[in-house]
C-alpha cells in the first residue's frame, strides 16, 4: 500500500511516567503515536516524564525502554538515540521548568497561591453545599502586597497556580470532533508545588511546546487536562516559550476490561510482562491492540505492522470505549504464530523452554534438532508460545523428573487402561520399524482389532502415559521423537500406576 499522506512536519510524542510495570493501555498509546509518525513520515519523540520522585523508579524506566525495544518500536528522538531537544528525561530538565514558571509569574500568567489544603477543602465543601462550581475559587488571584506579607509572616509556602482565561476554550479533537469547555469548569490549577517541584500540568505542555510537538495522541483519561494545556500554550506563546503554535489533540478511547470496567494499570490483565511471559508475539499483541479503537476493514482482523502503518488514520479512530477481549487477543496471536516460518518459530520457542529449565541456556544441537522436529506438530495448536511447555515438555524433561498430570492420570489411568497399556507394550516391543505409520498400525491392530476398543478410548491412556497429559502433539509422532526405550519405560511406569481391577 502506498503512503499517500506524507507529512514530515508531523512530530508526535510518547511520554510515559516510569511508574510500575508497563501496561497494555500504555502500549496502545505508544502504538498509535508510532503508527501516526511512521504513516506520515514524521518524527516520534520518546520522552520520560519522571518528575514525580516519589512514584518514579529507575527499574520502571529500564522496563519501559526494554518493552519498547521488544515491541519493535523505534523512535527518532529520546533516550538512547538523543536528539536536538536533549535531555529527554524530565528529571534532567528541572532548570527549564523553574525558568518557565518564573516567566509565567513575572508576566502575571501565574500567581502564588497561599491557601492551605484545609482552607481549600472547607471552601470547596461550602461551594458544593451551595450548589456552586467546586474548583479553585480564585482566592489568591489578586492578593495585595499586604496580604502576601501576612501570609509570609505566617510562614506559608505558596504553590504556583496558573491563571485560566475567563473565556470558553474550544478545540477540534482528532477523534471526538469539536469540544468546548466553559471557564467555570476549568478553574486555575497548580503548576509548581510549595517545595518547588514542577507538576505534570506544567512540564508536559512546556516540553510539548519546546519539542515542537504537532499532535498529541493520548488516552481519554487526559481529556480534562486539555483545555488547561491549551490555555497554558497561549501563555507560553506570549512569554516566548516554543514556537507559538498549539498541537492538535486526539483522545484515544478507554479500554474496558472484565465486567466492563476501565482497564486500570494495576489490573493484572493489563500487565505487558504477563503477555510476554505467556508468549504473545509482539506483532500479535500489537495487531490486537491496534483494534482497540481502530479497524483495518470489516473482514480483516489480522494484519502486519506495515499494513497498519500504511492504513492508519487517526480520524478513523472510534471514540467509543473499546473492550479488551483476551480470547480475541489470543486468537489473533495464534494467527501470527502460524505465519512464522519453521526456523523462526523454533527460535521464538527456545526462551519458553528455557524459563522452566527444560532447555539449558546454551541448548545442544541435538536439543534444537528435537525442538525443530516437534515444533511443526504444535504450531497449529497453540495461541501463545508458553504452551510449548505443556505440549512438548515431555520430550525435554529429564526422564527421572517425568510425571503424569495427576488429574489426567486419575481420569484415564484406571483399571480399564491396564489391558490397553499391556497390549501396547507388547506390540511396540516387537515392532521392527519405530516410526509413526508402523506404530499406528501396530497399536490399532493390538487395541482396536485385538481388544475391540474404540480408537478414541484406546489411545488416550497411551497419550497420558507417554506425554503426561491428554492434550499433546500427535501421539505416534510423539512416540517416535521420544524413542522406543523411553516410550516403553513410560508405558510400563503407567501400567504400574493403574489400579488392579
Ligand atoms: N506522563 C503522562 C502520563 O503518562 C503523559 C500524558 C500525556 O500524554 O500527555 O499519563
Ligand atoms: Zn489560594
Amino acid at each position: 500500500m502506498a503512503n499517500t499522506e506524507l507529512d514530515p512536519t508531523v512530530r508526535v510524542r510518547f511520554c510515559p511516567s516510569p511508574t510500575g510495570n508497563p501496561h497494555v493501555g500504555l502500549v496502545r498509546t505508544a502504538l498509535f503515536n508510532w503508527a501516526f509518525a511512521r504513516h506520515h513520515g514524521g518524527k516520534l519523540v520518546f520522552r520520560i516524564e519522571d518528575t514525580d520522585a516519589a512514584r518514579d523508579s529507575e527499574d520502571s524506566y529500564h522496563q519501559l525502554l526494554e518493552a519498547m525495544r521488544w515491541l519493535g518500536f523505534d523512535w527518532d528522538e529520546g533516550p538512547e538515540v538523543g536528539g536536538p531537544h536533549e535531555p529527554y528525561r524530565q528529571s534532567q530538565r528541572m532548570d527549564i521548568y523553574a525558568d518557565v514558571a518564573t516567566k509565567l509569574l513575572v508576566a502575571g500568567k501565574a500567581y502564588h497561591c497561599y491557601c492551605s489544603t484545609v482552607e481549600l477543602d472547607a471552601r470547596r465543601e461550602a461551594a458544593r453545599a451551595a450548589g456552586k462550581a467546586s474548583g479553585y475559587d480564585g482566592h489568591c488571584r489578586d492578593l495585595t502586597t499586604d496580604q502576601v506579607e501576612v501570609y509570609r509572616q505566617e510562614g506559608r509556602e505558596p504553590i504556583v497556580r496558573f491563571r485560566m482565561p475567563d473565556h470558553t476554550i474550544a478545540f477540534d479533537d482528532l477523534v471526538r470532533g469539536k469540544l468546548s469547555f466553559e471557564p467555570e469548569n476549568v478553574p486555575d490549577y497548580g503548576i509548581v508545588r510549595a517545595n518547588g517541584a514542577p507538576l505534570y500540568t506544567l512540564v508536559n505542555p512546556v516540553d510539548d511546546a519546546l519539542m515542537g510537538i504537532t499532535h498529541v495522541l493520548r488516552g481519554e483519561d487526559l481529556l480534562s487536562s486539555t483545555p488547561r494545556q491549551i490555555a497554558l500554550y497561549a501563555a507560553l506563546a506570549e512569554i516566548g516559550v516554543g514556537d507559538g503554535s498549539t498541537p492538535r489533540f486526539g483522545h484515544l478511547p478507554y479500554v474496558m476490561g472484565e465486567g466492563n470496567k476501565k482497564l486500570s494499570k494495576r489490573d493484572p490483565q493489563a500487565s505487558l510482562n504477563l503477555y510476554r511471559e505467556r508468549g504473545f508475539l509482539p506483532e500479535g499483541l500489537l495487531n490486537y491492540l491496534a483494534l482497540l479503537g481502530w479497524s483495518l476493514s470489516e473482514d480483516q482482523d489480522r494484519f502486519s505492522m506495515e499494513e497498519f502503518v500504511a492504513a492508519f488514520d487517526i480520524a478513523k479512530v472510534n471514540a467509543n470505549p473499546a473492550r479488551f477481549d483476551l480470547k480475541k487477543c489470543e486468537s489473533i496471536n495464534g494467527d501470527h504464530l502460524r505465519l512464522l516460518d519453521p526456523a523462526e518459530f523454533v527460535r521464538r520457542l527456545v526462551p519458553y523452554l528455557q524459563a522452566p529449565g527444560l532447555l539449558p541456556a546454551e541448548p545442544t544441537a541435538e536439543q534444537l534438532d528435537l525442538l525443530a522436529k516437534v515444533a511443526p506438530l504444535t504450531q497449529e495448536r497453540m495461541v501463545v508460545l508458553s504452551e510449548i511447555v505443556n505440549m512438548a515438555g515431555f520430550l525435554f524433561v529429564d526422564p527421572a523428573d517425568f510425571t503424569v498430570d495427576p488429574e489426567d492420570a486419575a481420569k484415564v489411568l484406571t483399571a480399564d487402561a491396564r489391558p490397553v497399556l499391556a497390549a501396547s507394550i507388547q506390540a511396540l516391543t516387537e515392532l521392527a520399524d519405530f516410526t509413526p505409520e508402523p506404530i499406528q498400525a501396530a497399536l490399532r491392530e493390538a487395541l482396536v482389532e485385538g481388544l475391540g476398543i474404540k480408537p478414541k478410548f484406546a489411545f488416550t491412556p497411551l497419550r497420558v502415559a507417554v506425554t503426561g497429559r491428554r492434550v499433546s502433539p500427535p501421539l505416534f509422532e510423539s512416540m517416535e521423537l521420544l524413542g522406543r526405550a523411553e516410550t516403553l519405560r513410560r508405558l510400563t511406569a503407567a501400567l504400574e500406576l493403574t489400579p488392579q481391577a
